[in-house]
């Protein structure tokens, strides 16, 4: 188990996958992790344990100070397929929409981000990582070796959610989702600080038309080709 801000060893290798919710980066970043033997830093859990922090001490959303407070105050770790916040497993808490929704909204706030990027980069320290969320390659490791930015149309990405919930006991419409999805697209693309998009030099790649090991070999095989001496 890993508590981000402890380690204080230089970076090694680090792969960013970023990309819209749906477009299929969780499930190849922590495959991708496990073939490459690296670490796996899932960022969108950091922001939702905040998020899940916030509704249990009924903060009040729009208090930037109160917000921001919270996410200071909170200690996360993650590790072995496990989120713990302040001592509480919140794995599967964390997944749900409300807290899904408010995940979002407290990204926007920029002592959160702050605070979460301290965290993301203290945690590569020393580690050879494949980190995933929506500012990884632009501004978290904007010196990672390999970056990729993973899409995929909408229709697609609501259907895997919408599996995704299936398999947590959660029956939602595809309308709904798809709703949901691009409300938050939306929050995630427009905002002022890191808004989602890919960084200038991140290999982008549809996967729509593309099965969860077709992804993850084709980043395994583009990631060996650029510092595979390193890697085996
Ligand atoms: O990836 P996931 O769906 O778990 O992320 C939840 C929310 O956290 C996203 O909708 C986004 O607003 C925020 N997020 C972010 N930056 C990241 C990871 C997630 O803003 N690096």
């Amino acid at each position: 188990m890993r508590t981000p801000g402890t380690e204080t060893e230089d970076s090694e290798i680090i792969v960013t996958i970023d990309g819209p919710a749906g477009s299929g980066k969780s499930t190849a970043a922590r495959q991708l992790a496990v073939r490459l033997g690296f670490d796996f830093l899932d960022t969108g859990a950091m922001y939702r344990a905040v998020a899940w922090q916030c509704l249990n001490s009924q903060i009040d959303l729009q208090s930037e100070d109160d917000v921001a407070g919270c996410a200071r105050d909170l200690k996360i770790s993650i590790g072995d397929g496990k989120v713990i916040a302040n001592g509480e497993d919140v794995s599967a808490a964390i997944r749900t929409p409300e807290v899904t929704e408010v995940a979002s909204k407290v990204a926007i706030n920029t002592r959160v981000r702050d605070a979460m990027v301290r965290l993301q980069q203290n945690a590569a320290k020393g580690q050879n990582m494949v980190t995933e969320g929506r500012d990884q390659g632009t501004i978290v490791f904007p010196d990672a070796i390999c970056k990729f930015f993973l899409t995929a149309d909408v229709e697609q990405r609501a259907l895997r959610r919408q599996q995704e919930l299936e398999q947590q006991g959660q029956n939602i419409s595809l309308e709904e989702i798809r709703s949901q999805i691009a409300e938050r697209d939306q929050r995630d693309i427009e905002r002022d600080v890191a808004p989602l998009l890919p960084a200038e030099d991140a290999t982008l790649v549809d996967t729509s038309q593309m099965s969860a090991d077709e992804v993850v070999d084709h980043l395994e095989k583009t990631v060996k080709q650029r510092c595979g001496r390193d890697i085996d």
